[in-house]
């Protein structure tokens, strides 16, 4: 998801509502969206929450894949969704 994208300018939504992260369970897509056109490095500090916050969610996902032997698996599950996320 590109939050710059004038779409999100009056949406209301966090950036990704399935997430628990910081940015996504106290601010909108719209407010994000609004510091960073702004050059707000607060902008910034949000949007960098979030893509922390997914990675970790990720590879702790990936790794329960790996111990349980059924990472293939996994990776038919994410690529698509992963694919949705950068659209
Ligand atoms: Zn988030």
């Amino acid at each position: 998801m590109i939050v710059k994208a004038a779409r999100y300018k009056e949406d209301f939504r966090p950036i990704d509502e399935e997430c628990s992260c910081y940015t996504c369970t106290h601010f909108s897509r719209a407010y994000v969206r609004h510091l960073i056109t702004m050059n707000e490095i607060l902008g910034m500090r949000l949007a960098t929450i979030h893509s922390l916050h997914f990675y970790q969610e990720l590879m702790a996902m990936a790794r329960a894949a790996i111990f349980e032997d059924r990472y293939a698996d996994f990776l038919d599950e994410m690529l698509p969704v992963l694919d949705r996320i950068v659209e």
